[in-house]
């Protein structure tokens, strides 16, 4: 996995007056499953568009293993999309829509039905085959449109949102499928989404954007436990960000002067003494008491409940509000409830 299979470089993409894409780079190695995430209008889309050879960038280059692609034609490509809404044919029965892109390329009709019967029967479609389009269920129009991307055997299979459609258990059931699927075939999958939650299960590397530009590229713990600025530590979830100036340099931490106290953290790179920033504090590394002494003082202000996990919004004295993940059994055991003291 170590090999780099597409590399893009100073990629930009400009419509009239708005730059969609500022000069995107990044390499993605031989058998990598990225993820590119970002808020709506971040340039996913487009940054994946431009690889698969719908739109063309503005400026840039885009090489497959040492050779550009700006100038193949799609069908060149070989990194076919499957789409948040499948696209499939609705005139075409599921064998003939997973033969589709080998009849495009002329192979002849005995070895088509041949491939496109084996992609059928490995995506447990072998009972529908027949079916109309129409006929199929939501999950079993998705493992068409995968037959129909893979059937042609691409180096690099290209998603868009593709389970973005499908009710919550069915996405993850195949969010296990397609991880099995990766592993299972070695190839390169790109997958846009803005579910950080499907970026994480299934990624090897993330790719986080805003506004067309890349924020950090890393793993889905690295970009979780290291966020390299304020918009991916925000982007990213349960992280409170409270302003300070560093103070001190010690080696492996540094001194931030806050309006709530002094406070040791991990330096970022490139931050020097008087230098303003903030701080990242995990919504799970923060300890909760009601006795005793404590470094921050605040009042439980409001709580969101998700199953085993709950959320405490905690009003700190400079009016800023925390977040702070505990388990249930950990709030029942201090008995920490809505309005209490945390003095
Ligand atoms: P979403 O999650 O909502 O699909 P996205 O991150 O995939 O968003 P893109 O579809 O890549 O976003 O769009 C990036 C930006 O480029 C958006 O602001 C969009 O409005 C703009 N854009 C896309 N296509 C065009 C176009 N043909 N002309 C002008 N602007 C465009």
């Amino acid at each position: 996995m170590s090999t780099s299979l597409l590399s893009l470089n100073d990629i930009c993409m400009e419509y009239p007056g708005f730059k969609a894409v500022s000069n995107l780079t990044i390499d993605i190695k031989a058998g990598e499953f990225i993820s590119l995430m970002g808020p709506s209008g971040c340039g996913k889309s487009t940054t994946l568009r431009m690889i698969a050879g719908l739109d063309s960038p503005t400026s840039g280059s885009m090489l497959l293993e040492g050779t550009s692609q700006l100038d193949v034609p799609i069908e060149d490509r070989g990194m076919p999309m499957v789409w948040q809404n499948f696209a499939l044919f609705p005139f075409l029965n599921v064998q003939k829509n997973v033969e589709f892109p080998l009849r495009m390329k002329g192979v002849a009709s005995d070895i088509r039905a041949k491939k496109a019967s084996e992609w059928i029967e490995r995506l447990g479609l072998s009972e529908f085959a027949e079916r109309s389009i129409a006929q199929l269920s939501g999950g079993q129009r998705q493992r068409v449109a995968l037959a129909r991307a893979l059937v042609t055997e691409p180096r690099v299979l290209l998603l868009d949102e593709p389970l973005s459609a499908l009710d919550a258990h069915l996405r993850i059931k195949m969010q296990t499928e397609l991880t099995r699927l990766h592993k299972e075939l070695g190839i390169t999958f790109i997958y846009v989404t803005h579910s950080q939650s499907e970026a994480f299960a299934m990624a090897d590397r993330v790719v986080i954007m805003n506004k067309g530009e890349i924020q950090q590229v890393g793993t889905p713990k690295e970009v979780y436990r290291a966020p390299e600025n304020a918009f991916v530590a925000e982007f990213i979830g349960m992280n409170n960000l409270l302003p300070g100036t560093l103070v001190e340099s010690n080696g492996d931490t540094v001194d931030v002067v806050t309006d709530l106290g002094l406070f040791k953290a991990k330096p970022a790179m490139g931050l020097k003494n008087g230098d303003s920033a903030h701080m990242v504090i995990a919504a799970d590394c923060i300890r909760l008491d009601n006795q005793g002494e404590q470094k921050v003082r605040g009042r439980i202000s409001g709580e969101e409940f998700v199953g085993s996990v709950i959320t405490l919004l905690v009003e700190l004295e400079n009016g800023q509000e925390f977040k702070v993940q505990k388990q249930q059994h950990e709030v029942e055991a201090l008995n920490l409830k809505y309005g209490a003291d945390l003095t």
